[in-house]
């Protein structure tokens, strides 16, 4: 009946009852004691993982255990039944022994909550955790016959909590860094909370083209890094696989051996993979970071595990963000307040200059004109002495207007004006003043548009102005205007050096000159301004300005305005 009973309890039930026990040193199950046959009776079919060691001696006590059990043996299961404890957990004997002795020999109870033991279970050796109890079974006699030991795994939540404080720790750790060197400098100390998860973590920065990646913190190791890991140059069969990472921009498992790492804790076996993480960076200027750490050979790469070393990657990523766009917006306020210093100097140099200019030039006039008829070669020099003060003077208008535009104070006074008309005036000034002669391309009639007359005269004389004083003075200078649906066009074209492509997009920039441009026509050089405060004025009239220029054949500038309704 008892027989019965056990044989019918689950898996192991069946295969207790189908051992030859008589071949063991407890002999057939029939002749096993009343009440250890009524404990397992009660112990096989329980939810409960319980395991039942019996025998004489503890040292070479067999073990009888159920279903629930069967899960803390993996591999060792079914094999296990019947055997001897000390063959079935040869990896943690040690503790197996020295609780079975307090339970044979001072028939004591022995408890353990959240007990780390080393078991093989198929997967190597893990770092399993367990609540355990052993406690005494005695014969009829009341002589300890044995121990029921009962053993739930607590692993998953014991790892959790200690993976959850290494993060907080490595995120408190990393809170103070203010620039990225404050943060390599703390790295070693934030990432060796983790390495009683990970043997070894590295973390590389990678330079800006992407294509080396430099090792800037380390933990986890006994010795050195190896040269050959301190930079890689990212390249197929690079180390850690890094280049196939930073491509991919996923995490990689990869093989460590043949790497020569000598680890700190090499209790729990030695690294055999890696993962390899991408760590981002924040900013688009910021680098971006590798995150190389040494799984624990004894823990399968399980989800759990996967998504801590995941998270570690993005705490460290979070942090460099952090950083590097708290730095961006400091070069940025930086520039904004030394551009509004700028701005304030433009504004108040080229305010005060305009008084003495306005002097000099009457002075000048008034001395030409006495000059004239004393002294002829003496008045030449002062029309010189005058043509350098006009230059000034626009220099200086430059300055002012820009300045204005800067503090959003470019006033229009906009009237219903003809474009043609102002396309004459501003031509027949450039051509006297540059002493060339202008091609000049209008329609028969008046071009009207709302505009302010001498903002617009303004833009087309810049154009003008650039066109003669960048080309050769025999090359020809075009100025054309014609209507093309809502919008009047004026064109500037020249035949002078033109503009590399690389310099297109910032000609209209503020201070922008084009890299070894050279004077052609004995004009001078301007401050790179003029383009700029035209674009301003012809976007202010809802207009649009644009340049078409190749290397060796000269520039085209155009500018549109919408045609007066
Ligand atoms: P600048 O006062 O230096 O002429 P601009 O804003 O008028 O400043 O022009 C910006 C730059 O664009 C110039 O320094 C010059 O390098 C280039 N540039 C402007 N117009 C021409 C042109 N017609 N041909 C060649 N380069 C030009």
């Amino acid at each position: 009946m008892t027989t019965d009973l056990i044989a019918r309890s689950g898996a192991t039930g069946a295969l207790i009852s189908r051992l030859e026990w008589g071949k063991t040193p407890l002999g057939p199950l029939s002749g096993w004691p009343p009440r250890v046959r009524a404990l397992l009776e009660t112990a096989l079919p329980s939810g409960i993982p319980l395991c039942v060691l019996l025998g004489a001696d503890p040292a070479r006590a067999q073990v009888v255990y159920n279903d629930a059990f069967s899960a803390l043996l993996g591999h060792k299961h079914p094999a296990a039944m019947g055997r001897p404890a000390r063959e079935v957990w040869p990896e943690s004997w040690d503790f197996f022994e020295w609780a079975l002795r307090q339970v044979w020999h001072a028939g004591q109870p022995v408890t353990g909550k959240d007990l780390m033991l080393h078991l093989d279970r198929g997967n190597d050796i893990e770092e399993v955790y367990v609540s355990i109890s052993f406690s005494p079974i005695r014969d009829d006699q009341g002589s300890v016959y044995g121990a029921l030991m009962c053993g739930i795994e607590t692993t998953g939540a014991v790892l959790a909590a200690r993976r959850e404080r290494a993060l907080r720790l490595l995120t408190e750790a990393l809170r103070p860094a203010k620039t990225e060197d404050d943060f390599y400098r703390i790295l070693p100390k934030a990432l060796s909370y983790t390495l009683r998860d990970v043997f070894f973590a590295f973390l590389y920065e990678l330079d800006p083209a992407g294509t080396r990646a430099t090792l800037r913190a380390s933990a986890g190791l006994a010795a050195e890094v190896p040269e050959a890991l301190r930079e890689i140059a990212l390249a197929p069969g690079c180390p850690w696989e890094m280049a196939c990472v930073a491509r991919e921009n996923e995490m990689r498992l990869v093989s460590t051996s043949g790497l020569g790492l000598c680890v700190m804790n090499a209790l729990a076996g030695t690294p055999k993979r890696a993962a390899v993480i991408p760590v981002a960076g924040g900013s688009p200027s910021g680098r971006a970071a590798m995150l190389v750490v040494g799984l624990r050979s004894a823990r399968a790469l399980d989800d759990d595990y996967g998504a801590f070393v995941l998270r570690v990657a993005r705490e460290l990523s979070v942090a460099l963000a952090d950083i590097q766009s708290r730095r961006a917006a400091e070069l940025h306020a930086a520039a904004v307040a030394e551009s509004r210093l700028k701005d304030m100097f433009l504004g108040i140099a080229s305010h005060e200059l305009r008084t003495p200019l306005t002097c000099m030039k009457l002075n000048v006039q008034l001395v030409h004109r006495e000059l004239l008829s004393l002294e002829p070669r003496l008045a030449e020099r002062l029309e010189r002495l005058s043509r350098s003060i006009d230059r000034m003077t626009r220099l200086v208008n430059e300055m002012l207007s820009v300045s204005a535009i800067a503090a959003g104070k470019l006033a229009l006074k906009e009237t219903y004006c003809d474009l043609r008309a102002i396309c004459t005036s501003a031509g027949a000034e450039q051509s006297l003043v540059a002493r060339r002669p202008l091609s000049l391309h209008l329609p028969e009639q008046p071009v009207h548009i709302l505009a302010d007359e001498d903002r617009t005269g303004e833009v087309i004389a810049n154009l003008l102005a650039n066109a003669y004083k960048y080309s050769a003075p025999e090359e020809p200078v075009e100025l054309s205007l014609e209507e093309s649906g809502a919008e009047a066009i004026v064109t500037v074209r020249d035949r002078g050096p033109g503009i590399p492509r690389e310099s297109l997009p910032h000609v209209f920039d503020r201070f922008y000159r084009v890299p070894g441009v050279s004077v052609r026509a004995g004009s001078y050089l301007g401050l790179g301004l003029g383009l700029y405060l035209s674009k301003a004025i012809v976007e202010q009239h809802h207009g649009r300005i644009w340049v078409e220029s190749e290397v060796g054949r000269g520039s085209a500038f155009s500018f549109s305005m919408p045609l007066a309704a």
